[in-house]
């Protein structure tokens, strides 16, 4: 049997610095270490974060919108332009219905707020950020127990070659997405997500102006996001410049069942399982049912060298309920991000969600250690100073937006023969929205607010 190792954090029990865990390292770990950075008085903390994907490639993600709230909590913490350096500004969202053959809305937006990136660029550069965290890939989190005093254990698996880990922490802060631990753990009847009847199948297009076919380069490289509602499916379409485009076709199950069974294939059989050029004679099926005025997006499939690469993936759309107490009363374990509330990408926003969660959590956190330096008195603070703050302030947010993604599933994505127009609603931030947030912002900051 392999002895456990226990991780040094450098500090003794009870002296400080607070000894702060983050489980994993996507959008809502990361922001979280960031922030706490930004926030805590130097020293005050230790920070070391922990993910099982030994880089931000193995992730298998295509893109994220990242919305107003995400691009606003990134600002406060002074790194907006450096976390989003590879992104590609949006400037309007289109709205398409193909059986009316036209364009039928048109939301302008603030591009400085609204942003699209590749899932892997983005972790890239908001790991290499990182200054004072200690970064652990390879690390997966399989237990957490609470320990004396309101401490938690955190233990787990480093690699086939390696030694478990085990190591003690004053707050574990669980990032760790949608087949969270600790939500299991700690709400293990509500760690199940729930298959909400649909899936999309996500591809990253990319070509160069030699060799790309008509109007593809300037689509990729332009600020439109587009959606286009078909009678089977729709497309959503996120340029992400650079001669790239994030293609999302969504359609719900009855549909795929047909179309599967039109190339022969069991209605259960895994994505990766499914022959390439069964791949694609899919996706043109479905892009020649949602063509833009200007034609169909499936010479732009063409572009694919590799139907079985990562790019391209089906993800079957599941949800969790948002958590009412996201945190353990006994001990001190707080949940965020995806772990927290899963959410369907219906409206763009898992990612900007999981990113205003850190930024919020970390703030409350600084403070509170702020007021209480010693670990153990911190310990003792964090139910009543950080976490039942932290809930009363997100949980009517994430239940809110949990609505509103669920309403455009079904009217974009399941019923979308019976429905002409798309649902959208003030989670989109239009350009008046914006500058009314901004000018808000300047006046709080002008009465020192
Ligand atoms: C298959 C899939 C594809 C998706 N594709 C897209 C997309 O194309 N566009 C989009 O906008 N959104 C996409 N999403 C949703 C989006 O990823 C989330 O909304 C967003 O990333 C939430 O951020 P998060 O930090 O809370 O969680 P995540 O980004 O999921 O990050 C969780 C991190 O925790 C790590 N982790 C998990 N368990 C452990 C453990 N036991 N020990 C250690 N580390 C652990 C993981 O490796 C991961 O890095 C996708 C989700 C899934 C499940």
């Amino acid at each position: 049997m392999t002895a456990t190792v226990a991780i040094s954090l450098g500090n003794e029990r009870g002296a400080a610095p607070v000894r702060i865990g983050i489980l994993g390292a996507g959008p809502a770990g990361l922001v979280t270490a960031l922030a706490l950075e930004r926030y805590l008085v130097p020293g005050r903390a230790r920070i070391t974060l922990f993910d099982q994907n030994a880089s931000a490639t193995d992730y298998p993600g295509v893109e994220y919108g990242i919305q107003e709230r995400a691009c606003r909590a990134l600002e406060r913490i002074g790194k907006l332009e450096q976390a989003l350096a590879r992104a590609n500004p949006c400037t309007e969202l289109a709205f398409y219905q193909a059986r009316l053959g036209r364009r039928f809305r048109t939301v302008r937006v603030n591009s400085h707020y609204t942003r699209t990136v590749v899932r892997q660029e983005f972790i890239a550069d908001l790991s290499a950020l990182l200054e004072q965290t200690v970064l652990l890939r390879r690390h997966t989190v399989t237990t957490i127990d609470p320990a004396p005093d309101r401490a938690v254990v955190v233990s787990g698996e480093q690699g086939p070659d390696q030694a478990p880990f085990a190591a003690e922490f004053d707050l574990i802060v669980a990032a760790d997405g949608v087949r969270s631990v600790a939500r299991s753990r700690l709400f293990p009847a509500a760690a199940t997500p729930c298959d909400r009847g649909f899936s999309c199948i996500y591809m990253l297009v990319e070509d160069t102006p030699e060799t790309a076919p008509p109007g593809f380069m300037a689509r990729a490289n332009s600020g439109r996001n587009e959606l286009v509602m078909g009678s089977l499916s729709t497309l959503t379409m996120f340029p992400l410049g650079a001669g790239r485009l994030a293609l999302g076709i969504g359609f719900d199950h009855a549909t795929k069942r047909s179309l599967w069974s039109e190339q022969g294939l069991a209605e259960d059989v895994e994505w990766a399982q499914i022959p390439a050029a069964k791949k694609k004679a899919i996706a043109v099926r479905l892009a020649d049912d949602t063509p833009l005025p200007d034609g169909s997006m499936s010479p732009a499939l063409d572009l694919v060298s590799d139907w079985n690469s990562y790019k391209i993936y089906l993800w079957s759309m599941r949800d969790t309920d948002p958590l009412s107490r996201p945190y353990a009363t006994s001990s001190g374990l707080v949940v965020i991000g995806d772990a927290a509330h899963a959410m369907m990408p219906t409206i763009g926003m898992g990612a900007s969600l999981a990113i205003e969660d850190a930024e919020m959590l970390a703030r409350a956190v600084a403070l509170a250690i702020q007021q209480n330096p010693d670990a153990a008195s911190f310990r003792a603070a964090a139910e009543r100073a950080v976490f039942a703050p932290f809930a009363a302030a997100r949980v009517p947010v994430w239940n809110d937006l949990m609505g509103r993604a669920r309403q455009a599933a079904i009217q974009n994505f399941i019923d979308v023969g019976r429905h002409k127009r798309f649902a959208i609603g003030p989670q989109i931030p239009n350009t008046l929205l914006s500058k009314l947030v901004t000018r808000g912002e300047a006046i709080l900051g002008a009465l020192g607010l």
